[in-house]
């Protein structure tokens, strides 16, 4: 049966109206005032804002990392995601050192196929760049409709790439119409600060922070910049959390390079002061760190200023237990927070009922810019005739309370626990099915399609 959402206040990137809208299937089929009700379901939006549904492109499901896996399956954290107003995530493969690419796609479709409740799609993050690994670019980006190449400028040993690799693929990825994104912060100094504050028997939570200052991110931002300019490949910096890294960025947008940049929405709303208790502060043990209230200004600044394009979560949820792992070790704390199903709301209510952006914003960042950086666009990321039906119905006055006792996330502690928003998601609805109604979800495991993405270069 065809779905009318009528009398509801549509919010994109750039417009603002009352209207309905129905949907045949899976899209979009018609935008206007007082369509036709003849054979729908009716869901009356009154009082309601309608927006499209949100789109994480920083999220680590189900992932083997530092001895253990983060907590929430794909079908766990997919439908989190639902509740919290994101029909979609892009997910992240890791290649193993010494291994193909093709191995590791194999072995992430094995855990996300058939499991995930909304849409998902996966960047491929190149561990171990060579002779071989070129020659799989091209048949990503054109048959596995993976466009977007990670790559680790830290994590020395695990992950990390030299610049000799990272030249090499970038050449390689300009040429196939791919994107390069990065974890840009310097390796070997980080190495060097965790081995010296370790060999000092300083092993808090809080050296976590101390080994990773802002230093080594605006460092590694820049030297990714350069390589960007030098070899005309579009990059994009994955977390961006500070002041020095951003100005980087600035630097790069005056030679009119193409260097996006995601932060997350805990570096616009926590502080590092959350380290300066005993191992509680492992619940924010992530990397880039949180960083001071002054770089909050700077990334909120950035958004308005269109040099942050995206707000992301880097959702990597581990159990308790799981952080226990590094106890009596800053470096051996499994890295991460669980976000995904609070990104929506939390930056709608601090950033749009706080008075920070425009709700046209908040929709650019949270929604439509990740689906044309990405190669979505307009299929996704936004409300237009054709599009997906991937649509959220949010009161922007209710007030809730973000606790554990009700997250719908695999984890046992929530990073947010007592916060206050303004603004909820009612309603969800994905490719035409209402996925969430009444803080319920009514899709199973498998409905969740993997998205082919097309050329970045098709697309900016
Ligand atoms: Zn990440």
């Amino acid at each position: 049966m065809p779905l009318l959402i009528k009398n509801g206040r549509i919010i994109t990137a750039s417009e603002d109206m009352q209207a309905d809208i129905r949907i045949d299937g899976e899209v979009i089929t018609a935008i206007g005032r007082n369509l036709p009700e003849d054979g729908c379901e009716v869901i009356d939006a009154n009082g309601l804002l309608v927006m499209p549904g949100g789109i994480d492109p920083h999220v680590h499901l189900d992932m083997p990392f530092m001895g253990t896996s983060s907590s929430d399956s794909y079908e766990t954290g997919t439908r989190a995601a639902l509740h919290g107003g994101t029909t979609m995530v892009i997910d992240f493969i890791l290649q193993k050192q010494g291994n193909s690419l093709k191995d590791a796609l194999t072995e992430w479709q094995g855990r996300a196929n058939n499991n995930c409740v909304g849409d998902y799609s996966f960047h491929m993050a190149v561990t171990d760049y060579n002779d071989e690994t070129k020659k799989e670019i091209a048949h990503f980006v054109d048959n596995e409709g993976i466009t977007s190449f990670k790559t680790f400028m830290a994590y020395k040993g695990a992950l990390m790439i030299d610049d000799r690799q990272m030249i090499g693929l970038m050449e390689e990825v300009k040429r196939c119409g791919g994107l390069v994104t990065v974890h840009a912060t310097n390796g070997d100094m980080i190495d060097y600060l965790v081995a010296r504050h370790r060999s000092e028997g300083k092993r808090a939570p809080i050296y976590h922070y101390l080994s990773q200052p802002e230093v080594t991110e605006a460092e590694a931002s820049e030297r990714f910049a350069a390589m960007s300019r030098y070899t005309g490949c579009p990059g994009y910096i994955v977390h961006l959390t500070c002041e020095g890294a951003l100005n980087a960025v600035r630097e790069a947008a005056k030679c009119n390079q193409h260097v996006f940049v995601e932060t997350c929405i805990q570096y616009l709303l926590l502080d590092a002061s959350l380290y300066e208790q005993d191992f509680d502060g492992a619940k924010w043990v992530m990397s880039p760190p949180l960083r001071e209230k002054k770089d909050q200004e700077t990334l909120w600044a950035g958004i308005n200023q269109g040099l942050v394009n995206v707000v992301a979560t880097d959702h990597c949820p581990f159990k308790w237990e799981q952080k226990l792992m590094g106890k009596d070790d800053f470096s051996k704390i499994p890295n991460g927070h669980p976000a995904i199903e609070h990104r929506y709301e939390l930056l709608f209510s601090e950033g749009v009922n706080g008075g920070r952006i425009t709700a046209n914003k908040f929709v650019e960042v949270a929604c439509t810019n990740p689906a044309k950086i990405f190669g979505m666009f307009p299929r996704k990321g936004t409300i237009g005739i054709g599009s997906d039906a991937d649509i959220v119905l949010f009161d922007p006055n209710e007030e809730h309370t973000i606790s554990v006792n009700d997250h719908h996330m695999n984890v046992d502690y929530s990073a947010y626990e007592g916060r206050k928003l303004k603004g909820r998601v009612k309603t969800v609805v994905l490719r035409g099915q209402v996925a969430i109604d009444k803080n319920e979800c009514r899709l199973q495991k498998g409905y969740g399609q993997f998205i082919k993405r097309s050329k970045v270069t098709d697309h900016i």
